[in-house]
């Protein structure tokens, strides 16, 4: 088992940086989710690690080993792709011990130049390769953990979706890397298959112990599945923590919105000292600072900040669970309710502010009417307007 280190990472392409200056210790058995929007970078910084992109500039570590010059193949490495192409004409066990097969190191004493010249010749000369018995305890073992010993004679088209992408992780296990890197492995499949795979992967995980390093956009998968997770935006990591933290406490406005659904809202404020607290003043209502982020707030006395307000953490006031008062009620006007099931997003109107509540189902809100709204002012967040970091 191995961490992976990524130094001062940078990928510059003709004239875009896809990667800038990326630093970031993924350790040992960690899974490590690395999300963003598309084209921020995650797969280029995958494929660095993997050997298929040559980096311009920073240093790769896997384990102690630096291994920016190292080939792909002996990295000790596995890959899992978005498209896990299987080889049609094979069945599942030869999908899943194809790469074993090849798989060969010199033996000892033999010339790496010779075994260039005349290993394609008579391999077994220069080569050890892995025994055929080892393959098959391996695939056999691999596959019944997957739930795919029953389906190791079939061709993959006999197979579904599901199935496949199971084989393909199979086809990765079999070769016992040090680390695993995942690119956006259940993409294809569907929305009831992805929840199910995504449970599997994650018990795989506990019981394998691999460092895996996932890359996904959906940032679902990334607070169900990570350890930590290293939000991404254009080709610099933003923030590195632990699901929870990221939601509890984004580093800035990027992270905050990006992480958690429905978006946080962001609202323009102006900052306003009054009876002694600090108000967000913004445009149709007032809310009251949270005491104990006064001292962070103070200094932006007098200027505009961004109010952050998650859309759970804005109730129907007739169905609050946190005391209310005027400093944090706010009369909304309800322009559009969409019912989810257990609970109903509403898109709500105050004065020129847009703001979305994702409030209990049982919610008296209706279209078109007023309602009265609570904001749970000690779970909101401020952003600094020029730098987006957070003040608090
Ligand atoms: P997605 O989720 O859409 O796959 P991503 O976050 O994985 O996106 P990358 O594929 O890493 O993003 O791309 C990062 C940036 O680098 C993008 O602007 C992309 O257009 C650019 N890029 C990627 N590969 C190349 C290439 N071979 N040549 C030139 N530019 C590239």
């Amino acid at each position: 088992m191995a961490g992976v280190t990524l130094r001062n990472l940078t990928k510059a392409f003709k004239n875009v940086i896809a990667v800038k200056n990326v630093n970031l210790e993924i350790h040992d058995k960690e899974f490590l989710v690395l999300v963003g929007p598309s084209g921020c970078g995650k797969t280029t910084a995958l494929r660095m690690i993997a050997g298929l992109e040559e980096v311009t500039e920073g240093e790769i570590y896997i384990g102690d080993r630096l291994v920016n010059d190292v080939s792909p193949k002996d990295r000790d490495i596995a890959m899992v792709f978005q498209n896990y192409a299987l080889y049609p004409h094979m069945t599942v066990y030869e999908n899943m011990a194809f790469g074993l097969k090849l798989r060969r190191t010199l033996k000892p004493g033999k010339s790496p130049v010779a075994a260039a010249l005349l290993g394609w010749l008579v391999p077994r000369a220069f080569y050890d390769f892995i025994p055929k018995d080892e393959i098959r305890r391996r695939v056999e073992a691999t596959s019944k953990m997957l739930g795919l010993d029953g389906r190791l004679n079939r061709k993959p088209k006999e197979l579904s979706g599901g199935e496949r992408q199971r084989v393909a992780l199979g086809r990765a296990i079999v070769r016992e890397p040090k680390v695993f890197l995942m690119d956006e492995p259940l993409s294809n499949l569907d929305a009831k298959l992805r929840v199910q795979t995504r449970a599997e992967l994650i018990k795989l995980h506990r019981r394998l112990g691999i460092t895996t390093i996932y890359v996904t956009h959906d940032q679902v998968e990334a607070m169900t599945m990570g350890d930590r997770i290293a939000v991404m935006n254009d080709g610099v990591i933003q923030q590195v923590d632990t699901p929870l933290n990221l939601y509890n406490h984004p580093a800035n406005r990027f992270v905050a919105g990006f992480i958690g659904s429905p978006a946080m809202n962001f609202v323009d404020a102006l900052v306003e000292p009054r009876d002694g607290g600090l108000y967000f003043k913004a445009d149709g209502f007032s809310v009251k600072a949270p005491s104990e982020k006064a001292d962070a707030l103070a200094p932006y006395t007098g200027k505009h900040v961004v109010l952050g307000i998650r859309p759970e953490d804005i109730f129907d006031k007739t169905m609050c669970p946190i005391a209310v008062t005027p400093d944090n009620t706010v009369e909304a006007v309800v322009d559009v309710i969409e019912p989810m099931g257990d609970r109903s997003h509403l898109s709500l109107r105050v004065g020129g502010t847009s703001l979305i509540a994702n409030v209990d189902a049982e919610t008296s809100a209706q279209e078109d009417s007023k309602l009265p709204v609570v904001f749970d002012m000690s779970k909101s967040h401020a952003f600094d307007k020029d730098t987006d970091r957070a003040i608090y």
